[in-house]
């Protein structure tokens, strides 16, 4: 059977790259409220990072199915004047392409279209939560440097410490009172 070539892989790497930076940052703003790991905040900010990826994202999936439909044209275009779909050679009525060697009656893959978008749903999920989780642990690893700090200030005598998050978050403080402990202040 005569195939289009398959989905790009770069197109789909692309899409989770693209997909995995928009959610580590959208991240890094969705959970800053609290300090600690939260499981109902994460599953909150999982759900919105992960709906807002995928419709910032949709018009890139629009173009990509509009240049597959560009292509089936050319293919059905090539099929109607006799010429082979995958090379152009003309083919008149042979079964097998003489200069390819692909079948000259195979359906067309409409199907590709289906599967270009099931391509496009999965490597935004692999993005969102591949992005999701590496923020998380750099939200973590940050706190966790800031308990250092706060520590070693109380220790110096300071009643209260506070600086502000890491990139990309610097809006949002982190503070620390000796006597009201830890918390996050946008
Ligand atoms: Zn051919």
């Amino acid at each position: 059977m005569v195939r289009l070539r398959p989905v790009p892989v770069r197109l789909g790497l692309g899409t989770l790259a693209l997909a995995a930076g928009l959610s580590f940052y959208w991240w890094n703003f969705g959970r800053a409220a609290s300090i600690g790991f939260d499981a109902g905040l994460a599953a909150r900010a999982a759900v919105g990072v992960g709906i807002l990826a995928h419709l910032l994202m949709l018009p890139l999936l629009l173009v990509v199915l509009a240049a597959h439909r560009v292509r089936m044209d050319v293919w059905e275009e090539r099929v109607a004047r006799g010429r082979c779909a995958a090379c152009t050679y003309p083919v008149g009525r042979a079964d097998v392409c003489p200069e390819c060697g692909r079948e000259t009656d195979a359906p067309l893959p409409r199907r590709q279209a289906v599967r270009l978008a099931v391509w496009f749903v999965v490597a935004v999920m692999l993005g969102t939560a591949a992005g999701s989780a590496a923020a998380e642990g750099w939200i973590l690893l940050d706190e966790a440097r800031f308990r250092r700090e706060a520590r070693a200030a109380v220790a110096e005598g300071t009643g209260w410490y506070f600086r502000a998050r890491a990139w990309p978050n610097r809006d949002c403080e982190l503070h620390y009172r000796a006597d009201t402990g830890f918390w996050a202040a946008d």
